[in-house]
């Protein structure tokens, strides 16, 4: 367990993101004494959809968030291939369909941070999650860790004393900046997001994803609404990709950047499948946000100290497998698996950066090779114009072995996540 400095709290989370949150309820749960101080003035449901895979979806059931989970996301069933002209190219089971013992969710990241949020406000004592701090400085002695907070809204500065810091301050991390100071923005990758949702009919299963295109031009939609689904509807959310010439400078990474979709429509207005229209979800959308696809090198280390880093603070990742924010969730279990069975803040934070840095990085380096999602390219480059048999372009066992690799890299292969619900597999 992580000592305390006197009265003071043991473990001061920056960032309540997905991953903060989520590791201030496994910490808790694991005995821990944890605060959360977020940047922002308020909890608000804020970004489009993301994935939580079944590696992750066990973590959240575990901390008993399953029900408010069935309500609001979508239990996707499977996962489809197309080219740019919508016809299969591979096609997949998914979550609970595949037979994973939890299922795969889809759901409006905003909806997920606010489930997060009121569990943690529910379970951790008054005054332990709080919004409005961002973090300015820190600092670090053989006892503990002071972290400095700008109170937002004129308060002023805060201090607070420390067993130990947890940076999980996303893609921009204050903390890893301090460490690594050579580092500078993200890395581009050449490629813009659009990112929205848009009201539709449901598409194919009511419960699929659907992935169109090649590796310069992507479309990718899914559902993340069950309360929409329920009605026979679907809150598609859809992300358009372009890859864009080579001196065009990318825009910061704003997860809240809104966009005219005039920037991009034109590139997709060929992309009417019948069975899923890309420019209908393009024109049916109220706001789009501009974001461009980065990531950033592995790391040779994240701890220093009394001071380590989580989530993408650790470790941003392009948004190819569906897995940032899984991995988040992951590194939380990680971290309070190891505050479980070490006593030590330097022997807590090597243990989960043991586990987890090896883990990730090789999922960084996955996801900027293309992932699952090389198929698709494979299939452009095989048959630009298209093709009758997918058998005659990729053989099925081409197919299936990207596919299970993907799976076996980012750790949610169905063997061994449904041991570990099984309680199989030891942390
Ligand atoms: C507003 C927003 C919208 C997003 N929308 C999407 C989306 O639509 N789809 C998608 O796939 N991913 C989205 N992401 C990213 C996604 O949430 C993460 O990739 C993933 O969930 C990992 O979570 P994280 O907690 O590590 O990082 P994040 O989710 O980025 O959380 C980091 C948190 O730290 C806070 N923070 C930053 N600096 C400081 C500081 N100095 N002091 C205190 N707090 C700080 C931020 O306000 C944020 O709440 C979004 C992130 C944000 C912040």
């Amino acid at each position: 367990m992580i000592a305390g400095t006197g009265n003071a709290p043991d473990v001061v989370i920056a960032g309540g993101g997905i991953g903060g949150l989520v590791t201030a309820l496994c910490l808790h749960r694991a005995g821990v004494n944890v605060r959360v101080f977020e940047a922002a003035r308020e909890f608000r449901p804020l970004g489009v959809g993301i994935n939580l895979q079944p590696h992750a979806v066990r973590v959240l059931h575990a901390l008993g968030l399953e029900e408010d989970l069935r309500r609001t996301a979508i239990r996707t069933s499977e996962l489809v291939y197309v080219n740019k002209f919508g016809q299969r190219i591979w096609q997949e089971p998914r979550g609970l369909d595949a037979g994973y013992a939890v299922p795969q969710y889809s759901i409006h990241r905003g909806e997920l941070q606010m489930i997060l949020h009121r569990a943690a406000t529910r379970s951790l004592p008054p005054d332990a999650i709080r919004a409005g701090h961002e973090l300015v400085g820190f600092g670090q002695d053989a006892s503990g860790v002071h972290a400095v907070f700008v109170e937002r809204g004129g308060g002023g500065d805060v201090t607070i004393a420390a067993g130990a810091l947890v940076a999980a301050d996303g893609i921009h991390s204050v903390v890893r900046r301090t460490f690594h100071p050579g580092e500078g923005e993200p890395r581009f990758s050449g490629r813009i997001l659009w990112r929205a949702t848009t009201r539709t009919a449901p598409v194919l299963s009511g419960r699929s994803m659907v992935w169109a295109g090649h590796d310069r031009q992507k479309f990718v939609a899914y559902p993340i609404s069950e309360s929409a689904r329920v009605e026979g509807r679907a809150l598609m959310n859809w992300i358009a990709e372009l890859r864009v010439p080579e001196e065009q400078p990318p825009p910061r990474s704003d997860w809240n950047r809104r966009v005219d979709k005039a920037v991009f429509r034109e590139a997709f207005a060929s992309w009417d499948f019948g069975w899923l229209s890309v420019p209908g979800l393009i024109d049916g959308a109220e706001a789009v946000y501009e974001f461009p696809m980065v990531d950033r090198d592995p790391l040779p280390r994240w701890t220093h100290g009394r001071i380590t880093l989580l989530g993408d603070a650790a470790h941003p990742m392009y948004p190819v497998g569906s897995n940032g924010a899984s991995q988040a969730i992951l590194d939380a279990e990680a971290l309070a698996d190891a505050c479980s069975r070490q006593s030590r803040v330097e022997e807590v934070f090597a243990a989960y950066e043991a586990q987890r840095r090896p883990a990730t990085s090789a999922v960084v380096l996955a996801n900027r090779a293309g992932g699952p999602d090389r198929v698709l390219q494979l299939a452009e480059e095989r048959a630009p114009n298209g093709f009758e048999r997918i058998e005659d372009v990729i053989p099925r066992l081409e197919l299936e072995a990207i596919a299970n690799r993907y799976k076996q890299t980012a750790g949610f292969d169905r063997e061994t996540v449904n041991r570990r619900v099984r309680g199989d597999v030891p942390p």
